[in-house]
């Protein structure tokens, strides 16, 4: 059996009537940016992640660097971000010319870990950056708290966890402004590039709509240094028929996860991802753990199971921040990176496959103890 890593025309087949309207409704209006699409498609995204507004833009990684110059962070400051997320979380903050200073991630949850805030924090410290990694909820209440001590703004890298919850509120409502994006292989991902903030003040919205569009409230007059970064009506109108199955393919995720959970956890040495009872993720990625870890995913690929790492090297260890963070430790993130095994996951996965990739593993398991 085949089993790719992640499957993305299945999503389009199952709804293909609906986006074939959504296209022809769009390319038959003659507009094509900055339309109504958009305009809907942030007020139902706001609805459904529980906050007042929704700005739509061109990435995620545009996302992360408008909201931080919505709240007036920049050059001279410093974000505090994880220590193993997806680079574009750093560049996000770089990008918005404040710098990244690392806090390593906790070993259970993959997430930041909060213990760590204070030995990170300085007098230039502006603002925490915390990614709900792989879709499962960050710690935010002691996050939450340290900032409020500290007079920090939360801004949460929610790009993975579209329909997450923490404590029964949606990943996007729990600081003060949140990034998603909607590249096409996220939770909730369009047919090209995508990205939104999400906030309860009206101020940084209004701010970030500016800095989506050249810095531009009215036509022509251009009150700050903003960039193109727009949502076009096409991508807003197929995003919107996707929010309406998000739940339902939430839901086929949290099916194979429970699964993998279920049926590997007896297996050897091998991690799985720790849940604590207050939250609910997205699945976005399942990721197990084990010191063998190139072994596990070669002979799983010989089976025929598309495995991914998530991530093989941490931003500080890049080239883009070896000279700035390079002599940076953080000895979490960097174990993470040479042992996690990010197995398939996705809508796309029957029980059949699930089931598939669940005796594989558990047979290479098995041989490897033996000495296979
Ligand atoms: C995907 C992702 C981003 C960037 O989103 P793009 O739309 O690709 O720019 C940022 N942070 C995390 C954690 C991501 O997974």
């Amino acid at each position: 059996m085949k089993i790719p890593f992640l499957e993305l025309k299945s999503t389009y087949l199952e709804l293909k009537d609906e986006f074939d309207k959504a296209y022809h409704r769009v390319m038959q209006s003659g507009w094509y940016l900055q339309g109504s699409e958009v305009e809907a498609f942030e007020s139902e995204f706001a609805d459904y992640i529980g906050t007042d507004f929704c700005v739509a833009l061109g990435s995620g990684l545009d996302a992360i660097r408008i909201a931080l110059q919505s709240h007036g962070i920049g050059r001279g400051d410093e974000v505090l971000v994880p220590g193993q997320t997806f680079i574009a979380t750093w560049l996000g903050v770089s990008e918005s010319g404040a710098s990244p200073v690392p806090v390593d991630i906790n070993q259970k949850s993959h997430n930041l870990n909060p213990d760590l805030l204070e030995d990170a924090l300085s007098s230039k410290t502006k603002a925490i950056l915390p990614v709900h990694l792989f879709g499962t909820p960050a710690d935010m209440d002691p996050i939450n708290a340290f900032a409020k001590k500290h007079g920090l703004i939360v801004i949460e890298d929610a790009a993975q966890a579209h329909g997450a919850k923490y404590k029964n509120k949606k990943c996007g409502s729990l600081g003060q402004s949140a990034a998603f994006s909607f590249y096409p292989g996220k939770n909730l991902g369009a047919f090209s590039d995508g990205g939104a903030i999400t906030t309860n003040d009206r101020e940084i919205a209004a701010r970030a709509r500016a800095l989506r569009n050249y810095g531009s409230t009215k036509r022509y007059q251009h009150e700050m240094p903003g960039i193109n970064s727009r949502l076009d009506e096409l991508q807003a109108a197929f995003l919107r028929v996707k929010l309406k199955q998000l739940d339902l393919w939430n839901q086929r995720r949290q099916f194979v996860a429970t699964s993998y959970l279920d049926h590997l956890k007896d297996a050897l040495a091998l991690e799985l991802p720790v849940l604590t009872n207050n939250v609910r993720s997205s699945w976005h990625l399942f990721v197990v753990q084990h010191a063998n870890r190139d072994y596990l995913q070669q002979q799983l690929s010989n089976e025929g199971i598309q495995t991914l790492i998530h991530y093989p090297i941490p931003p500080h260890r890049s080239k883009v921040y070896m000279g700035s963070h390079g002599h940076v430790k953080l000895a979490v993130s960097e174990q993470m990176a040479m042992d996690t095994l990010s197995l398939p996951i996705g809508p796309h996965l029957g029980k059949t496959e699930v089931t598939y990739v669940i005796e594989t593993l558990m047979n290479i398991l098995r041989g490897e103890t033996l000495g296979g």
